[in-house]
């Protein structure tokens, strides 16, 4: 059976959502082990705080299309993202495979909430292309930070491991 606009918008609404819950769920265990780069714990935690944001504006458009959203995606997708940072939580550079991942998960953000503008651009949404900006240009911005803090972080990790702290986040 063919898909309306309307419904294909509202599950890539839901899949954002569950996407927001993964990002929390990527970010909070990294918070947690963190003390050397304060740095990058300082931006984690001024997107933790985004992203919380980020869930309410999906929750108000889901709202004003009548829809709610779906809680088991967002927990198996959680489940996935806490397992990645603790993978990453047993390797010696531990903050670079986050930074990697970090970089790669904004990315794919960003993709999902361009293709969501194209959606609601179809369906004549217009009263969710505002929230989408919004969330679009914070993923945007934590992408850049992520981006510039590449080298920053990464010769910080080089002496940190000359000086023998290893595996120190
Ligand atoms: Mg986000
Ligand atoms: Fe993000």
């Amino acid at each position: 059976m063919a898909e309306d606009r309307r419904s294909l918008f509202v599950t890539g609404l839901r899949n954002a959502h569950a996407m927001e819950n993964q990002a929390i769920s990527i970010i909070k265990p990294q918070l947690s082990r963190i003390e050397n780069y304060p740095q990058v714990a300082r931006r984690l935690e001024q997107h933790l705080q985004e992203t919380e944001v980020q869930l309410k504006r999906l929750e108000d458009i889901l709202a004003s299309l009548d829809e709610d959203h779906s809680t088991i995606k967002d927990w198996m997708l959680s489940a996935g993202g806490s397992m990645a940072a603790l993978s990453h939580a047993m390797a010696g550079d531990e903050i670079l495979k986050n930074s990697f991942a970090n970089q790669a998960f904004e990315n794919y953000e960003i993709a999902a909430y361009n293709s969501l503008m194209v959606m609601a651009e179809m369906g004549g949404f217009q009263g969710a292309t505002n929230g989408l900006q919004q969330n679009l240009a914070e993923e945007e911005n934590m992408a850049q930070w992520l981006r510039d803090n590449l080298r920053e972080v990464t010769m910080e990790f080089v002496s940190r491991e000359e000086a023998g702290e290893r595996a120190k986040v």
